[in-house]
Parts: C-alpha cells; sequence; structure tokens
C-alpha cells in the first residue's frame, strides 16, 4: 500500500497499549494520567438549547471563549477572546502546532523528559527534536541557551506547571530566565498547562507567555483533568500572527469542537461551582498523593529517588541502579500491577533507561500499599536478572 512518507513515522503509543491492558479490572493502574472515577462530576444537560446539535464556530462557542479569556487574563496572559480557539483537547493544539510549523528536519525542543503523545506528535511531521535536561526547578539554562542559539528550533514545547511525566514546576526565576531567552533568540513559545489547578502545596507561578515581550506564542489547557476528560474540550490561546493560520488548520481538521461538550464546560468555567469543585479535587488528590508518597518510602526507599510532586497526577521514579524499566512491564502486568516506563518520554529511550512513572490518582489508597510491594518486586527481580 502506497501510504504518505510520514506514516512511516507514525509510532503507536506505548500508554495506550498498557491502558488496554490495565482496563482488566484486576490490574492495579498506576500507569494512566486519569482522574479519579469517583471524582468525575455529575453533569446536568436538562438546560441544554438544540441548537447545540447544530454546526457551530470553527473558533469556539463565543461565551466559552470568552471566559476562558477572562481566566487567562486573571493568570496574567495578555489576551482577548478573538485570540481563544476551542480545540478538542489539548492534544489537538499540538497536532494543529505541528501542521503549523514542522517540516521534515525541522527543529523542534523539548524538556528532557517530556510528554511522550507530545513526541509522538511532532515526531510524525517529522520535527528533528532537541532536549534540555529538566532539573528540579525547570530547565538546565546554559543547555537551553545553547539549544536555541545553535538549532534555532521553530518552537520550544514546555510545560512548566507540574509536568508530566515528571511533576516539575519551575520555579518564578527560571519562568523569567526562560522568557527572557526566547525572547532574544525570538523563538516561538508552546506553553502546555493541563495540570495547573491540580496544586496541593503553596505557591504558585504565573505563565511564561505572560512574561514574553517579544516572542510569539501558544498557551494551551482543557478541562480534562478538572472536570472530565470524555467531553474532549480544550482551548488554545495564540499570538495574533500565529491565530488566523490555526483556525484554517482546525478547520480542515475537523470544521469545530463538539459543541455538547462546549455547552457544558461553559456551565462549570468560572462558576463557584467550579470553584468548589477544583477544590474538593484538590483535597482528594492530596490525600491520594500523600498516601502515595508514604507506600512508597516503605517500597521503593532502597531502589529509587523521587521529589514529592507539589501538584499534578504523577510520581517520577529515578531507578538507583538503571535498568530498562519497559522490560518489567510483562512481570509487572503478570502481578497484576500496571506502570508507565519513564524510557518513552525521551527523544531516544534506548539511551534514558531506569526511570518510572507513577500515577497516584486512581488506584484507592487501601489498595496502594499492595500494588508498589509487587511492583518492587518486579523491579529486584529486574536487578537480579541484569547482574546474572
Ligand atoms: N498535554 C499534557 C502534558 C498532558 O499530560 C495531556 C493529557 N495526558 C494532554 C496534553 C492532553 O490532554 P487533553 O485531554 O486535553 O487532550
Amino acid at each position: 500500500m502506497a501510504f504518505s512518507e510520514r506514516i512511516s513515522r507514525l509510532k503507536s503509543s506505548l500508554i495506550r497499549e498498557i491502558l488496554a491492558a490495565a482496563q482488566r479490572p484486576e490490574v492495579m493502574s498506576f500507569a494512566g494520567g486519569l482522574p479519579a472515577v469517583e471524582m468525575l462530576p455529575v453533569l446536568d444537560w436538562s438546560q441544554m438549547p438544540a441548537s447545540m446539535g447544530q454546526y457551530g464556530m470553527s473558533e469556539g462557542e463565543p461565551a466559552l471563549r470568552e471566559a476562558i479569556a477572562a481566566e487567562a487574563r486573571l493568570l496574567g496572559v495578555p489576551c482577548e477572546a478573538s485570540q481563544v480557539l476551542i480545540v478538542s483537547g489539548s492534544q489537538q493544539t499540538l497536532d494543529l502546532a505541528s501542521k503549523l510549523f514542522i517540516d521534515p528536519g525541522t527543529k523542534v525542543l523539548l524538556e528532557a523528559p517530556t510528554y511522550l503523545a507530545a513526541l509522538q506528535a511532532f515526531q510524525l511531521f517529522g520535527a528533528d527534536c532537541v532536549a534540555v535536561p529538566q532539573e528540579a526547578d525547570g530547565p538546565q539554562l546554559q543547555a537551553l541557551e545553547a539549544q536555541l542559539q545553535n538549532q534555532r528550533p521553530a518552537f520550544a514545547y514546555l510545560i512548566p506547571t507540574f509536568q508530566n511525566p515528571s511533576a516539575v514546576r519551575y520555579s518564578e526565576a527560571k519562568r523569567d530566565a526562560v522568557a527572557a531567552l526566547l525572547d532574544r533568540y525570538q523563538v516561538t513559545l508552546i506553553e502546555d498547562e493541563p495540570y495547573r489547578e491540580l496544586v496541593f502545596d503553596a505557591g504558585s507561578a504565573t505563565p511564561i507567555v505572560s512574561r514574553l515581550r517579544k516572542a510569539s506564542w501558544i498557551y494551551t489547557g482543557t478541562v480534562s483533568k478538572t472536570l472530565l476528560p470524555g467531553l474532549r474540550v480544550g482551548y488554545l490561546i495564540a499570538t495574533p500572527d500565529l491565530f488566523p493560520h490555526l483556525l484554517r488548520l482546525k478547520q480542515s481538521a475537523d470544521l469545530h469542537t463538539n459543541r455538547v461538550g462546549q455547552w457544558q464546560a461553559l456551565q462549570w468555567l468560572g462558576t463557584e461551582q467550579y470553584r468548589e469543585h477544583l477544590a474538593e479535587l484538590r483535597d482528594f488528590y492530596r490525600v491520594r498523593r500523600d498516601a502515595m508518597q508514604a507506600a512508597l518510602v516503605e517500597h521503593f526507599s532502597e531502589l529509587a529517588d523521587w521529589q514529592v510532586p507539589q501538584g499534578g497526577l504523577f510520581f517520577w521514579l529515578k531507578l538507583k541502579q538503571p535498568q530498562d524499566t519497559r522490560l518489567l512491564l510483562d512481570a509487572a502486568l503478570a502481578q497484576k500491577v500496571a506502570f508507565m516506563p519513564g524510557e518513552p518520554f525521551f527523544i531516544d529511550p534506548d539511551r534514558a533507561p531506569g526511570y518510572l512513572r507513577l500515577n497516584f490518582s486512581h488506584v484507592a489508597p487501601e489498595r496502594l500499599g499492595e500494588g508498589l510491594r509487587r511492583l518492587a518486586g518486579v523491579v529486584r527481580q529486574g536487578l537480579a536478572a541484569d547482574a546474572a
């Protein structure tokens, strides 16, 4: 069959395969980035007008665009509703941005590690991805400057607030420094923030796009982690030089985002009910984060190092003795435990062994200890096999 040349670069997503295996009810899954089922809000559709069944505008529902722009301005993002495009989840932002910027060989700058489905999208279009190591407070600045100067990437894709997978939240100082560097080298920023609202400990920091003076930018968010991912409603906000192109790409992709989901999202955004829901979410996840930390201390202290995440949905473990964690998956699933190997979050997975991403929102606290005990056993067996 003669497919397009890009199809040779189309990779299957390991996480989607693991999620399929983890569907079995007897499997304890630390693999996905799923909200806890019990925290999905009950939705009221009774007031939805019949007109929501009609075709809509490619930009999205005007009232929803206004609400998103207003929320973004509260965060310090300078924008008007005319810069907001409603998308089918923030994943679509990555697809549209790829189509806008990437030809085979185009340089794209990422964090190492980074969100694996972003890597998948960029590489499909032939991006030559280059990465900057992630430190506890954000990217290593010297490496960032070197990449910006030498590689001249078409854009930098960053997840500065509770990154997937590392859970890192950039410090204020690094946010300023990154913005200054992007301005200096005039490199477009794509800032992806699905986890901003899932914050458990004090401290907050405004988006990097609000600190830019010259560089173009796309800021993207979603209701997937705060309301429900099944709605498939996200948004991007773009500088006026980028917006018209993104809008046309959206038109050619799917005409517009589902209006039914947009209507539902609008019932929540900016309301008191939404603020209460977010407060409940934070309390619920904080308990799970703390339970996971306690269980990790018990079962993984000898095996791995990690930071306690201050937000988001993940612990990111670095094994003291690196091994290819992809090779542990079958043994873990045989023990009815699923986890996400760390390798696929790097541009060159074979050169980044020894990390595990563990989700803490999904498994009930009373089952955590047993799950992590089994997983620690699998890691120990892997070490023994490596040594043999
Ligand atoms: N970006 C990041 C960093 C994510 O973790 C996710 C979801 N796992 C997405 C984007 C996509 O989210 P959405 O459901 O809005 O498409």
